[in-house]
């Protein structure tokens, strides 16, 4: 315990230097990306000293760039950096889904080559598993990787690549085995996206916004020395990726969804202030039920932490706090819409704040978060069959 006081200590202090003023607050948060310009020259100066101290992936072994922290230290971390408003060194998907997998599967080769790179914050990373033919039946997917020397040619397409075209790397599942059966004919590949044969093209969304895209390849090269796990295993990796994607360590040791209930309550109080500072009963009853859900779930989060002793993401329950979380940020977003009245539902003008048009934009966006990381149907199908053992 006194160990732990004197880490917070110590970690308080090395903030309080060396986080930058333009690395607090809100604001834009690294991706590790080179095709987005940063906001603030500070975000590469947060990446970089974070990165030195091994804490943009704290719980990493030292060897591959992090700097071996247990959870409960871990945890700490965050609610220092939370005191003083530090944003994150950087999110991307390198570091909360490429980065376990690699420890998870990967041969040390691999971890001493590219776990440091994404400890670095070097690089953006998208994902490459849905395509036009296989999306929730992921495992009909078609895009090919065939051996040719010393690497893997691939060709075919994929769609809703998330930030496809603003990532230097992709990880991706194809198949390498055409005459197996369907789940063993998968394998798991790490990509370069700056090559000849990768076209990544944006795709518009609902909410003005246009992150993901729909990717072509076109003999495509990946190393034979990429491909993670062994030939037409892919399967197996791809869905552990899935597991960290779902579980989103960060949030559950943050608190994830359960946050956000505060944002409730003030929008609530300024816009009913405005009126006779009444909620209505309906409002009263739904505001009550998001909080003690968000309430909820924070505590089974803070539970899943403590109770991990490894730092290992949990299995297929991660489908379950998958499906609560989306279900919660949808109820979240809906709220904060109808909260605000007409104001809530603006789209551009002067007679919306910021603010507003921010929550119309997050409510449409909201509808995509019981689709993506797979649908939240598919996520109860793996929790009847995963965790409650009910035949298929
Ligand atoms: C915002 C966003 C970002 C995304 N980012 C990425 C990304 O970066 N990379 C990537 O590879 N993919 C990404 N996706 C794709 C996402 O993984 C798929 O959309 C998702 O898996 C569903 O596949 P589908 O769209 O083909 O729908 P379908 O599989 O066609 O499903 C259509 C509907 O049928 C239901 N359904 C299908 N099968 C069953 C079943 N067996 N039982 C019950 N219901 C079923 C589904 O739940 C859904 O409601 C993203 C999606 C969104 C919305």
């Amino acid at each position: 315990m006194a160990q732990l006081e004197e880490f917070k200590l110590e970690t308080r202090a090395w903030l309080e230097e060396n986080c930058p003023a333009g690395a607090r607050g809100s604001g834009q948060v690294h991706t590790g990306s080179s095709k987005i310009p940063l906001s603030h020259p500070d975000l590469q100066l947060w990446l970089d000293r974070m990165a030195e101290k091994g804490w943009v992936t704290p719980t990493w072994d030292k060897a591959y760039g992090g700097a071996g922290l247990s959870t409960i230290e871990y945890v700490a971390l965050l609610e220092e950096m939370k005191a003083i408003g530090a944003r994150p060194p950087v999110i991307n998907r390198g570091t909360t889904m490429a980065g376990p997998t690699i420890l998870e599967f990967g041969n040390e080769e691999q971890k001493r080559r590219l776990l440091p790179m994404i400890a670095r914050g070097e690089g953006a990373w998208c994902q490459g598993y849905s395509e036009p033919g296989a999306g929730s039946d992921l495992a009909s997917l078609r895009t090919s990787a065939v051996a040719d020397g010393d690497r893997y040619l691939i060709n075919g397409q994929k769609i809703w690549t998330s930030d496809g075209h603003t990532s230097e790397w992709m990880f991706i599942l194809v198949r390498t085995g055409p005459l197996e059966p369907k789940h063993d004919g998968i394998s798991f590949f790490i990509l370069n996206m700056d090559q000849p044969g990768v076209d990544a093209r944006p795709i518009d969304l609902i909410n003005g916004g246009s992150h993901f895209c729909e990717t072509f390849f076109e003999n495509a090269v990946a190393d034979k020395g990429d491909m993670i796990g062994e030939l037409n295993k892919g399967w197996t990796v791809g869905k552990r990726l899935l597991q960290h994607e779902r579980s989103g360590m960060e949030s559950l040791v943050s608190g994830g969804a359960g946050k956000r209930a505060t944002g409730i309550i003030d929008v609530a109080r300024q816009y009913f202030g405005q009126r006779d500072g009444r909620l209505d009963e309906l409002f009263r009853d739904e505001v009550t039920d998001y909080e003690m859900n968000a309430h909820a779930l924070k505590l089974t989060q803070k539970r899943i932490v403590d109770e991990s002793t490894d730092g290992q993401t949990p299995a297929a329950a991660t489908s379950i706090m998958k499906v609560v979380s989306t279900e919660l940020q949808q109820v979240h977003t809906e709220l904060l819409a109808a909260l605000r009245g007409t104001q809530g539902y603006g789209w551009e003008g002067e007679g919306f704040t910021s603010d507003e048009l921010n929550s119309t934009k997050q409510w449409l966006y909201s509808r995509a978060a019981s689709i993506y990381s797979g649908s939240n149907e598919i996520q109860r199908n793996i929790i009847a069959k995963r965790v409650l053992g009910l035949p298929d």
